[in-house]
């Protein structure tokens, strides 16, 4: 396997290679099961580069899995984006996508069946008595007063719970197990609600819905999976799922296992507290660059080998933990670093005239797109007016800025000749607007002859002949290390100043850039085309990351 498949030696994947040494199954199935109520973040890629990554290395299949029990909240456009998020990601589902709600009949068929056992029954209570009578994690609950009616009493009122003859809220049906268990999730547990929601995949044809609880298990054993993969927060509702299985006439019976969420810092990741954000318009979209979803990672300039590296790093523990991002922003730099093609934007331009050229003077120059790679080369147009960066012209020679282009020094321009800044010029306010400069011959690729060799090399285009380019500069989203982890609200830490657009000269052939391609601006940091604005005419970029850990997304 290459690395960028990397053989996983996390605690699943040997749970995994022992059940297949021992012969327990043939064949490996995992699945991804998100709901469908918001857009994937970062904390879903651990989640499917785990249970694709798995079912990959050990021949198996992994499903894609909507657990669609929330109609209200469910909708396409989030089926749209997870489909399309997990794709980008590079992995691919085996068969069809399932929903949950592909096993509508089979669960009610299932629920029947409780019924008829004498393990279910509906309760009237309403939610808040049945609250009371939960009792709490030191007392035990109490009977509903419900509990015992008779089998043939609940099969009707199931039956007429289903025609839509009750209001929501006004009864449920409820697993009878066990009211004083130490495990709140195994007192009396609802498992379907009247629910009068349209379903974006069944329609009107129910207005009873499973719960989650009594869904996710089941579907799972319908599915044939044999390793169901889950974050920790669910390992107390494991007895519970193990209850249903061993009371329901399954297929098959898929065994639990529970990892650690992923937490980054200066991130929120939870899709009801990144849906507000889009509400409220703190961002422009489930997309926004800022944001810690797939989506807005990926219009971000993040490739997915970074996002992959960056979830083989963190392993798969058995913990919830805190990550540092700079392991995320570790793992993308190393990936644009070394694939990236370079090209050279000047965003705080400053002229040059180089005087000892022709006032028409236009040479073609030809570079490579990458130092180490092959990513073929472009011409960029030389001419006598240039710009380069502002703060890379000082007008007094020092030590520390002798890399810098002063008056008397020279400097090589990138993949051009080395020049000799020989006068400026600066407005009322002092500030200079003009540098004079001569050209050394026979210095393209060569050193000067005369042995006076430049200290620096700096980034620039042509004044006449590059192009005009927005940038987006992306700064953390948050400003607290932990926005959701503080006795405030985690809206109070947005960063206000996350976003700021500017205008840069960039060198001519960035304009045919396709969409979502990422390059690294020399000496300026990485920057992708816009996925959606870029185009020819208005060339959009974002910056993913600076170059360096300190000039990273923060500063
Ligand atoms: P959220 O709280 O953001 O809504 P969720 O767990 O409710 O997340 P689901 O759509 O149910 O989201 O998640 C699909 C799968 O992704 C589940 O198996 C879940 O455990 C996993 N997952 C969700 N968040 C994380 C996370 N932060 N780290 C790792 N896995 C996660
Ligand atoms: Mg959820």
């Amino acid at each position: 396997m290459t690395d960028t498949n990397p053989i996983s030696h996390n605690f699943v994947a040997k749970v995994v290679q022992e059940d297949l040494n021992a012969g327990k199954m043939a064949k490996v199935v995992t699945r991804f099961p998100p709901e469908p109520n918001g857009y994937l973040h970062v904390g879903h890629a651990k989640s499917i580069c785990l249970n694709f990554g798995v079912a990959k290395q050990f021949g198996g299949d992994c499903h894609l899995r909507f657990d669609d029990t929330n109609p209200e909240k469910e909708n396409q456009e989030y089926i749209d984006a997870i489909k399309s998020d997990v794709r980008w990601l590079g992995f691919e589902w085996a068969g069809e996508v399932r929903y949950a709600s592909d096993y509508f009949d089979q669960l009610h068929e299932w629920a029947l069946h409780l019924i008829r056992e004498g393990k279910a029954y509906v309760c009237d209570l309403t939610p808040e008595q049945a609250r009371e009578y939960r009792g709490t994690l030191t007392e035990p609950g109490k009977n509903s007063p419900y509990r015992d009616r008779s089998v043939e009493e609940n099969l009707d009122l199931f039956a007429r719970m289903r025609a839509g003859e009750f209001d929501e809220g006004s009864c449920a049906l409820r697993a009878k197990i066990d009211m004083a268990s130490p495990n709140m999730n195994l007192r009396d547990p609802f498992i379907y609600r009247i629910r009068k929601a349209h379903h974006h995949q069944t329609g009107d044809k129910w207005c009873i819905y499973p719960t989650y609880d009594f869904t996710h298990g089941q579907s799972d054993a319908i599915e044939g999976v044999t390793h169901s993969v889950c974050t920790l927060e669910f390992e107390d509702h494991r007895p519970l799922y193990e209850w249903f299985l061993a009371n329901l006439p399954v297929p098959c019976v898929p065994v639990q296992y529970e990892f650690g969420r992923l937490n980054l810092d200066y991130t929120v990741t939870s899709k009801r507290k990144l849906k507000s954000l889009v509400d409220q318009q703190v961002v422009s979209g489930w997309d926004d660059p800022r944001m810690p979803t797939i989506s807005g990672m990926r219009r971000r300039g993040f490739t997915p080998a970074s996002v992959r590296t960056f979830c083989d790093m963190i392993g798969v523990t058995r913990s919830d933990g805190m990550v540092d991002i700079a392991m995320l922003e570790h793992a993308l730099r190393t990936d644009l670093n070394k694939n990236a093609p370079r090209a050279m934007a000047v965003i705080n331009p400053l002229k040059v005239v180089i005087e000892n050229l022709p006032e028409d003077h236009l040479e073609m120059l030809t570079a490579e797109y990458h130092p180490e790679q092959d990513l073929g080369t472009r011409e960029f147009p030389f001419t006598r007016e240039i710009l380069i960066d502002e703060g890379d012209f000082k007008e007094e020679y020092s030590k520390k800025f002798k890399k810098k282009f002063t008056p008397g020094k020279r400097i090589r321009l990138r993949h051009s000749y080395v020049i000799e800044a020989t006068d400026y010029e600066k407005d009322d306010a002092g500030k200079v607007t003009l540098v004079k400069a001569r050209l050394i011959e026979g210095t393209l690729g060569e050193n000067p002859a005369d042995g006076d060799n430049p200290k620096g090399v700096v980034h620039w285009v042509s004044a006449s002949h590059s192009i005009e380019a927005e940038l987006r500069l992306y700064e953390r989203l948050f400003t607290h290390q932990t926005p959701d982890k503080t006795d405030g609200d985690f809206m109070e830490y947005v960063n206000t100043d996350s976003l700021s657009v500017v205008t840069a000269r960039v060198e001519p052939a960035l304009a045919n850039a396709a969409a979502e391609t990422n390059f690294q601006f020399e000496r300026e940091g990485y920057y992708v085309a816009d996925r959606f604005d870029h185009s020819a005419e208005k060339p959009v970029f974002n910056l993913t990351i600076g170059l360096r850990e300190d000039k990273a997304l923060a500063n």
